[in-house]
């Protein structure tokens, strides 16, 4: 859809005009993006995936966010930058706003700011958009959630999901290579990608199959960070979407992955009593009516 012409808002619920959640320093990313002073992210309100699990549902569905123009985000950004020394830029679903994403990245450069660009994906994008982003991405961190081409439809209403993002990770590839720092637990990653795969509670079998296409398509070299943070948000017609991952569930995920032999696997462990079953939100799961929407642990 052109959203340019008349202001229309496209599936994202997006006009043209750039909608920011929050920008600042977070350190719920995996080390090699955290390490000591965090990764600076810059939230984009709305998605054009738009799962019914999400996790950000405030900003990707809900529409929190404020409207900014480039010299405002510039302000905040190189303010972040400069208080808290974050080791990149980090680009949190900007699929929908990647002209404005590219835009903003060249005035910085400009600047001559050299930090790592990040750019956060949910691993539905085309090919050629992601041609068009290596001139700017330095860092790709793109989901895989689905193997299961049903659950895809059922969740987040795209039968094809898995092809395409698996085309989409490969164009990753072919453009940055593999996460960098990996074997070092100091120095911040500067160029690579970094698959992500949240372990959704009730659908083992999916994880266990996107682990195994994965392999079988990127090889135990390929970076993998497995998530169980997945929390209810807000009520869902499906029970399992109603709790969070039970430990076992985490353990067979966990346990194929070691099986497979991939090299490069981040892990976050189920916390003992996750905040959600108690009302609360646990840590990773943000609140973006806050000043400081995340409780992760600062470093
Ligand atoms: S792609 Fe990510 S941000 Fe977008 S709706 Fe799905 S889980 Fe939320």
């Amino acid at each position: 859809m052109d959203r340019v012409s008349g202001s229309r808002m496209g599936f994202c619920k997006q006009s043209a005009e750039l909608r920011i959640a929050y920008i600042g320093p977070h350190f719920g990313e995996e080390p090699p993006l955290t390490r000591t002073r965090g990764s600076g992210t810059i939230f984009f309100t709305g998605c054009s995936l738009r799962c019914t699990f999400c996790q950000n549902h405030q900003i990707s569905r809900d529409g929190l966010g404020e409207v900014m123009e480039m010299a405002g985000l510039m302000e905040r950004v190189e303010t972040m930058i400069r208080k808290g020394s974050v080791h990149n830029v980090n680009f949190v679903t900007p699929d929908h706003f990647f002209p404005h994403a590219f835009r903003f990245i060249a005035e910085l450069r400009g600047r001559g700011h050299s930090l790592p660009m990040v750019f956060n994906l949910s691993g539905y994008q085309s090919g050629d958009l992601l041609k068009l982003a290596h001139a700017h991405a330095d860092i790709y961190l793109p989901d895989f959630k689905y193997a299961d081409r049903s659950l895809a439809e059922k969740l987040s209403g795209c039968r094809n999901y898995p092809d395409v993002a698996l085309s989409a990770i490969e164009e990753t590839i072919a453009g940055k290579g593999f996460l960098d720092s990996l074997e070092d637990d100091f120095f911040p990653a500067s160029q690579g990608v970094l698959v992500r795969h949240l372990i959704l509670p009730g659908y083992v079998e999916n994880s266990l199959d996107a682990l195994t296409t994965l392999f079988l398509e990127f090889g135990r070299r390929l970076p993998l960070s497995l998530m169980s943070q997945y929390c209810p948000v807000v009520p869902h017609d499906d029970p399992n979407l109603n709790r969070t991952l039970a430990k076992s569930e985490f353990d067979l995920v966990c346990a194929h992955a070691l099986d497979l032999g991939f090299e490069h696997l981040f892990v976050q462990i189920p916390e003992e009593a996750p905040g959600a079953n108690a009302g609360k939100r646990p840590d990773f799961v943000p609140d973006f009516r806050l000043d400081r929407p995340f409780t992760a642990p600062l470093p």
